[in-house]
């Protein structure tokens, strides 16, 4: 049977967006994060993130920082009992359009194929609507988290629903019940 995740924005949705971020150090987490997570886990969801890092095709965020970076947060979150099933970032520049940038879909596709997850049961949760449009493309349900960009700026694929942070998406899609 194939599993149902939520595919996770990483800046201003995990963590506190400190705009290319590339010190391990600076990692600061956003409130309910352990908590919206482990919820999530207890109804049966898996767990990717997918993260647009367009700072390592700027120069300005290093691989070697990044992977770091993913480390701890995958350290943090285990303590906390909840695994991530993978990392997935797209180092390209924001002009690329390729294929595995946020708002195209590559991402949450190659998620799909890596661990066998059936996107229609699925969701995607970004604070930005490239989020939403990521997994709207995807066929996967859509949150945006409120506070950094506004659905009605923008005409296309607006999100399902629209949260206060990442323990209330959690508590939205648990109380939803599945797609
Ligand atoms: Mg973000």
């Amino acid at each position: 049977m194939k599993k149902k995740a939520v595919f996770l924005d990483r800046d201003g949705t995990l963590i506190v967006d400190k705009v290319y971020l590339n010190d391990p150090a600076q990692i600061e987490y956003l409130p309910g994060v352990f908590e919206a997570l482990r919820l999530l886990r207890d109804a049966g969801y898996i767990f990717c993130l997918a993260t647009n890092q367009s700072g390592v095709a700027r120069g300005l965020v290093q691989l070697e920082n990044l992977h770091k970076i993913h480390g701890i947060i995958a350290a943090d979150f285990h303590g906390h009992g909840v695994e991530f099933a993978g990392f997935y970032y797209a180092p390209y520049p924001v002009e690329s359009n390729h294929p595995m940038r946020k708002p195209n879909s590559g991402m949450l596709d190659a998620g799909a194929v890596d661990h066998g997850i059936d996107l229609s049961q699925s969701w995607m949760i970004g604070d930005r609507m490239s989020d939403v449009e990521a997994g709207t493309r995807a066929g996967a349900g859509t949150i945006l988290l409120s506070g950094t960009e506004s659905p009605e700026a923008f005409a296309w694929a607006p999100p399902d629903h629209v949260a206060d942070g990442l323990l209330d998406a959690a508590k939205w899609i648990i109380a939803r019940g599945p797609r």
